[in-house]
């Protein structure tokens, strides 16, 4: 089927990530033999504590991680060997690594240059980039002058300025406090749906996953125990 397809995934990890090696963490199985499908235009969350593999799994589809097992498709083809910038999927992480000395309009800008887009319609595709974001007329301001929940709408508008067709976020909005990251994410889903962008979204606030996405995958010590609607997870007892 068209869209993303998870089957039976495994991420193991043989050594701690900082190299000092400990008996009780070494070859930890971050992701456990997972299955997950997302479709064209549908936004999925995965939902689950700190260290139960939710990033492993993202980056697994990213290609950033190797599989231990299992694949990962996109539209039938098997994605192993393909490299990441090849998968045409988008990212975007907890800080939105901006260019830091270039302003809000070169950072949304960057995916097209490396496209070779024309200048104008450059121009064009940024403006209304930042205007879906809601930062109208920011192409000039300088990313040091701005908050973080600017930053975070900047680097959603750079993510999206190629038309991945897939865009991963790993807690985009973790960083920012309650308030604003409740306002974000009902614009990130606005702003996902508009764009008919599919999205896979990593979180541990349930709030976050239900304002968000379509179905929810809640994760668990490695393994997806279900994946269901808010709803259908909030009427649960
Ligand atoms: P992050 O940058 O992903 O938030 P953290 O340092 O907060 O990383 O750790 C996230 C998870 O990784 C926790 O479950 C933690 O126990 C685990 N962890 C941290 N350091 C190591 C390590 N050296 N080896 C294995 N697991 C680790
Ligand atoms: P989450 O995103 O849900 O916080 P992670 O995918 O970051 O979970 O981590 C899942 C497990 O894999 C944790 O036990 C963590 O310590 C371990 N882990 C994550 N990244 C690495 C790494 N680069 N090297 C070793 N262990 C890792």
């Amino acid at each position: 089927g068209a869209g993303l397809a998870v089957r039976d995934a495994v991420v193991r990890y043989t050594r701690p990530r900082d190299g000092l090696w400990r008996p009780a963490r070494a070859g930890t199985t971050a992701v456990d033999h997972v299955w997950l499908e997302v479709d064209e235009g549908e936004i999925v969350a995965l939902l689950g504590p700190s260290g139960c593999g939710k990033s492993s799994l993202l980056r697994a589809v990213a290609g950033l991680e190797p599989l231990a097992g299992g694949t990962v498709r996109w539209d039938d083809a098997d994605l192993a060997g393909v490299p990441v910038h090849r998968r045409q999927f988008g990212l975007l992480f907890q800080d939105g690594q901006l260019f830091p000395h270039r302003d809000a309009g070169r950072n949304v800008a960057y995916g097209l240059e490396a496209q070779h887009v024309p200048a104008p319609e450059r121009a064009r595709r940024v403006a209304g980039l930042l205007d879906l974001v809601g930062l109208t007329g920011y192409e000039r301001r300088r990313v040091a002058t701005l908050s973080g929940g600017e930053r975070q709408r900047v680097a959603l508008a750079r993510a999206l300025a190629p038309s991945p067709r897939l865009l991963l976020l790993d807690e985009p909005l973790s960083a920012l406090d309650r308030r604003l990251r409740e306002r974000l994410a009902a614009d990130v889903r606005r702003v996902l749906k508009e764009t008919g962008t599919t999205a896979l979204f990593v979180t541990h606030d349930h709030e976050e996953a239900f304002a968000v996405a379509d179905r929810v995958g809640v994760m668990s010590d490695g393994r997806l125990l279900q994946v269901a609607t808010p709803d259908e997870l909030r009427e649960k007892p």
